[in-house]
């Protein structure tokens, strides 16, 4: 047995004797469904100036801002499915394995791969939001073909429902998040880099409320050697696999 094979025998021996396990994800775990992270290699943000999603700038010039939304969060990334990493994190739900999915990924997949109890951090992609009447549209519902989109009930402007820099954290998502890393006692962190906040100090306040921390990561993040008890080293697909075939769920 090679030392990544007998630390996931040891994550899977943590995780079938915790009585509450919640996983943390970021954008690396959707990035072999084809979707890009942020930062970093072939990063977003190394092709894209991200000032389109500030919030004054999208207020400003809702046109432009809409424009570039359209082309990269609908037409580029609204074709991704979810990969088997969210698919494992759902069969652990089903089988009892774990609570809830904190996510700071915006694009659905958890949802998809068939997970119930999800905590969105940062909103998701596929709904709009009426900046007037707050009334939600599944993107589906909403024709993108003249842009900015109107809410249908009042003729206000529609924003994507996640959150823009310069927007605060929803409450649901954050109260719920903190709530878990009080309770939980084990925290499995898959592709996050640990530097965004404050997203980023929930897995740090779950350790100092006693949660062992089970990272999954292609790299090393800020929560390694900060936080982290055991690190799977590899990529989320791989690891996440790996992982379920210890817990016998694949
Ligand atoms: P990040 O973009 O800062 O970092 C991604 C992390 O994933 C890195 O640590 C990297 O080493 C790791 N990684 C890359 N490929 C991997 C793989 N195949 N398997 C496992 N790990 C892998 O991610 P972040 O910390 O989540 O922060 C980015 C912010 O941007 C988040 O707030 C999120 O909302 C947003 N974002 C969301 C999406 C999405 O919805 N899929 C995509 C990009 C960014
Ligand atoms: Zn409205």
């Amino acid at each position: 047995m090679n030392n990544l094979d007998a630390k996931i025998q040891e994550a899977a021996t943590v995780l079938m004797n915790s009585k509450s396990n919640t996983a943390f994800t970021g954008a690396g775990i959707s990035v072999e469904s084809g979707i890009p992270p942020f930062r970093g290699k072939g990063g977003l943000w190394t092709k894209y100036n991200p000032e389109f999603i500030g919030i004054d700038y999208f207020f400003k010039d809702p046109e432009k801002s809409w424009t570039r939304i359209k082309d990269i969060f609908y037409d580029f990334l609204g074709k991704a499915k979810p990969n088997l990493a969210h698919q494992i994190l759902a069969g652990m739900e089903q089988n009892n394995l774990l609570s809830a999915v904190i996510t700071q990924n915006i694009d659905n997949m958890h949802q998809e791969a068939g997970s119930v109890v999800v905590h969105e951090f940062h909103g998701n992609s596929k709904y709009l939001v009426c900046t007037d009447c707050d009334a939600r549209y599944s993107v589906r519902e909403v024709d993108l073909s003249t842009l900015p989109p109107y809410c249908p009930k009042c003729d206000h402007l529609l924003k994507p429902d996640f959150i823009f820099f310069g927007e605060a954290i929803p409450r649901e998502p954050y109260t719920a998040s903190v709530d878990l890393a009080q309770t939980s006692e084990v925290f499995i962190v898959i592709g996050s880099t640990g530097e965004v906040m404050p997203a980023c100090q929930i897995p740090v306040f779950a350790k100092s409320n006693g949660a062992t921390i089970i990272e999954v990561n292609t790299e090393k993040s800020n929560f390694t050697d900060k936080v982290t008890d055991i690190f799977l080293q590899g990529k989320a697909t791989e690891v996440m696999n790996s992982l379920g075939k210890a817990l016998q769920i694949v």
